[in-house]
């Protein structure tokens, strides 16, 4: 029996996770990228201990440590007093209680990690998918270099804009949360050399006045950097992009009656990048037939919880659960278990995300952090 052939469209976290998984499974799968190099941007990443097992079961465990910082705590901290309102032990208390601790990375590093673990031949970068049809037998994939490809299986991973969802289910833009996340990275040398008594080994978020103002504080490459992280509103919508400057006078002013603790990790940012926060609501189903949707494409959320790159990669384990084994004949229903088995959890934390409570008092960790991808039930 021929495997199926499965085309995925987006080579980012989930794309390119839903490959190595399903390759690691022998499927006949090939990841369709835009760009003609992959994405080194968008400076570090939060890998929750759900993200983390589900990577570790895809072997690429030490890849990801390599360099990555294990926050000792998530810490939840008032904007002004300073004082703790919660507080989850991380690194080895995460690793009993949830069976991997949760890594901080940088965002190339993921994906340089991901590149290498996906066998050679299975990405093709320069395809822009621009429509698809199917007939009885197979799916026609149009490309805008004027390549088609025919496939047994479309998913789309293409992110926020999604032209596959667009596809599936029409036209319907993400919403605009009315605030612009800030970035930046400094050395964490300077920080301790600056302010000896901070200590920087948790990964901290500091509550700000309203739900719209934050800042959240972590190490990155083996703790030798502080990423920052804030939000600041912005009723007018601005662009989304990972490369675009900003003032960090400007993120000063804003956090300007944060705790001194605070500003003294914004006082060494010397350049910084904005980007409008986007999300969307819950999507009613993620599949039709033989095409269905993975990662952002179906559940963009904010990045309030650390998840939105978690879901995706627990959506490519389930994906290759579902179609392991599957001849071409039972995809569409097993694309039927993938949705079902993975839709009414992102979409919960995709809600929680947007609600922006989660951990801001003492609560539950466990149903966020205790998924393993891999033993989870699936749906019937
Ligand atoms: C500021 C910020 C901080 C975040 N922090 C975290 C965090 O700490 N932890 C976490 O888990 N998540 C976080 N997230 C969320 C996370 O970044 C996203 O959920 C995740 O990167 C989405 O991955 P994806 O593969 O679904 O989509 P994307 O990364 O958007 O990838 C989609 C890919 O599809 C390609 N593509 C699009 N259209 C086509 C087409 N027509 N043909 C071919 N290719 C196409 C694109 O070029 C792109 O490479 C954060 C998000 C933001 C904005």
């Amino acid at each position: 029996m021929q495997s199926p052939r499965i085309a995925i469209i987006g080579a980012g976290i989930g794309g390119m996770t839903a490959a190595i998984a399903l390759a690691r499974r022998g499927a006949d799968v090939t990841v369709y990228e835009q760009a003609a190099a992959l994405g080194w941007v968008g400076q570090a990443i939060n890998l929750a201990p759900n993200a983390v097992r589900a990577l570790d079961g895809l072997g690429l465990g030490e890849a990801i440590r390599r360099n990555a910082w294990q926050p000792s705590l998530r810490l939840s901290r008032d904007w002004d007093s300073g004082r703790i309102t919660s507080q989850v032990a991380l690194a080895e208390a995460a690793r009993e209680r949830y069976g991997a601790p949760t890594l901080t990375v940088h965002r190339a590093e993921l994906i340089g990690a991901l590149a290498t673990a996906l066998p050679a031949g299975h990405l093709r970068l320069g395809h822009r998918l621009t429509d698809w049809s199917e007939t009885r037998h197979a799916l026609h994939l149009h490309f805008a270099h004027g390549a088609d490809i025919e496939c047994d299986a479309l998913i789309g991973a293409d992110g926020i804009h999604s032209g596959v969802r667009q596809s599936l289910f029409g036209r319907d833009a993400p919403r605009y949360t009315g605030m612009i996340a800030w970035r930046g990275v400094t050395s964490a040398a300077s920080v301790r050399a600056a302010h000896p008594h901070i200590d920087l080994a948790p990964f901290t978020k500091w509550w700000g006045p309203t739900p719209q103002i934050q800042l959240v504080n972590f190490l990155i490459r083996g703790g030798e950097e502080l990423f920052i992280f804030a939000t600041l509103p912005a009723p007018e919508p601005d662009r989304e992009s990972w490369s675009q400057t900003g003032d960090p006078e400007q993120l000063r002013q804003g956090l300007a009656g944060f705790h001194p603790e605070a500003r003294a990790l914004l006082d060494p940012l010397r350049e910084v990048f904005r980007t409008a926060l986007y999300d969307r609501e819950p999507l009613p189903a993620w599949t039709r037939g033989r095409v269905c949707l993975l990662g952002d494409a179906c559940h963009a959320m904010t990045p309030f919880m650390a998840q939105g790159a978690a879901m995706g990669i627990e959506d490519a384990v389930t994906l290759a659960r579902c179609l392991d084994g599957v001849p071409t004949s039972g995809i569409a229903a097993a694309l039927v278990r993938y949705e079902q088995s993975r839709i009414a959890r992102a979409s919960r934390v995709q809600k929680t995300s947007h609600e922006n409570q989660f951990l801001k008092n003492p609560g539950d960790a466990d149903w966020v952090y205790g998924h393993d991808a891999w033993t989870a039930p699936l749906a019937p």
